[in-house]
């Protein structure tokens, strides 16, 4: 397949030597080899490297960095670099995947780094417009290329380069938003089943949604009935799918923005019983519980409470905490989804968690769902990390 651009000067000169254990690793299909797992770098910044075995074989190519822990990331096991070509495959079998998904919403992730075996990009689709991350050296070298390829494959309006993320200044990477095609619509308005939602690309939360939530928004609207709370709620996601259902949504967001956002995309979807409030979920459960409030659903969907190994015990108290509180504000019957986003609280601890949130707070539930993120976002089984979402459906029985 010929594709009429070129990606530079051949770039196989770069290479690492790796360790025979990370050897069996790379086999075993990890992606990630860390900078301990090199024994010997002839490369610069956001290189393509060939991977070098004990022996002196090829196990493949990946993406270069001088400054992550991650030393090289995986694009290939093949004995050749990866060309425009290669690239142009990869893409167009994450976007296939995409097509076989029958997503009932126009703006969801069409590229998920790792899960996609293009570790460190991330692209995201708004309609007609697509929102690129580049989260390694690597990625931001062959920004231009990947550009070229969705254009000609997506023929989008504009694409931005959303690179605003922390971890880019672990590769060392400036933090930038920037045009890199077409012109951005002023106003942009994606659907999700029935429900619209205005997004802001620039000044948003990660490319502008939680499109990891998407399914999870579907699932929750199947349990809504009566008087439904929804915490940490951003732009409304959660509110606006279970409004239809409920009598009362309230939705609670600690940022003026996002409660703004909620007001805003409740009048566009027509709907008046979504009441936004600005409040720390934190004191506004604990007031609810005070004025013995009671709710049939309660969603929560903390931020990340662990940002690393050394604030877990802290976001544990944090999450048990909410956890705790919603059980007690739930009517008997009622449904609590809960989820955490955080890497550091895997499946079993988070559930473990929830175990003790309903025995201390006196209540039995029953386990109706475990959810995860978006299929949209697939998960790479031999990459841990790529799982990070997890979403817990709950019953309380009195
Ligand atoms: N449920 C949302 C995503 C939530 S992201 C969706 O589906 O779109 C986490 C949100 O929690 C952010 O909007 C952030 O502003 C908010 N937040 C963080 N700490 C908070 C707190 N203590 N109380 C209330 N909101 C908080």
């Amino acid at each position: 397949m010929s594709i009429g651009f070129k990606v530079g000067p051949p770039q196989n000169t770069a290479s690492v030597i790796v360790t025979s254990q990370t050897e069996h690793r790379i086999k075993s299909g990890q992606l990630w080899i860390y900078r301990s797992d090199v024994t010997e770098v002839d490369a610069d910044a956001g290189d393509i490297v060939q991977l070098i075995g004990v022996r002196g074989d090829t196990l493949g190519y990946g993406l270069f960095s001088d400054r992550s822990s991650i030393a090289v990331r995986l694009l290939t096991r093949d004995r050749h670099p990866p060309d425009a070509t290669w690239w142009k495959e990869k893409l167009i079998s994450a976007l296939r995947y995409r097509e076989t998904l029958e997503i009932d919403a126009n703006a969801f992730r069409l590229v998920h780094g790792e899960g996609d075996l293009l570790p460190s990009l991330v692209v995201d689709r708004y309609g007609d417009v697509l929102v690129l991350q580049a989260l390694s050296q690597g990625i931001e070298r062959h920004t231009e290329l990947i550009r070229e390829i969705l254009v000609q494959l997506v023929r989008p309006t504009a694409i931005l380069a959303k690179n605003d993320p922390q971890v880019r200044t672990l590769e060392g990477l400036p933090r930038s938003v920037n045009l890199l095609y077409g012109k951005l619509p002023s106003k942009i308005i994606v659907s999700a089943g029935a429900v619209q939602m205005a997004v802001d690309l620039l000044e948003g939360e990660k490319t502008g949604l939680y499109l990891d939530q998407r399914e999870n928004y579907i699932a929750a609207a199947q349990y809504a009935q009566g008087r439904a709370l929804d915490c940490f709620s951003y732009s409304g996601g959660f509110a606006l799918h279970l409004a239809n259902r409920c009598h009362q949504v309230l939705a609670v967001d600690i940022s003026k923005d996002a409660v703004a956002a909620i007001s805003q995309n409740a009048s566009l979807n027509k709907l008046t019983n979504i009441q936004p409030q600005e409040a720390n979920v934190f004191d506004l459960l604990r007031n609810l519980e005070r004025t013995q409030a009671r709710f049939d659903m309660v969603i929560l969907d903390p931020p990340a409470f662990a940002k690393n190994r050394a604030s877990l015990s802290k976001a544990l108290a944090g999450y048990k905490e909410i956890n705790l509180r919603a059980l007690k504000l739930l009517s008997p019957g009622g449904i609590l989804m809960t989820c955490s986003c955080s890497h550091y609280v895997n499946e079993a601890v988070f559930n473990e968690l929830v175990i003790a949130s309903a025995d201390d707070a006196r209540v039995q539930v029953v386990l109706v769902e475990k959810r995860i993120q978006s299929r949209d976002h697939p998960v790479l089984v031999s990459v841990p990390e790529t799982s990070y979402l997890k979403c817990l459906v709950l019953r309380r029985l009195h």
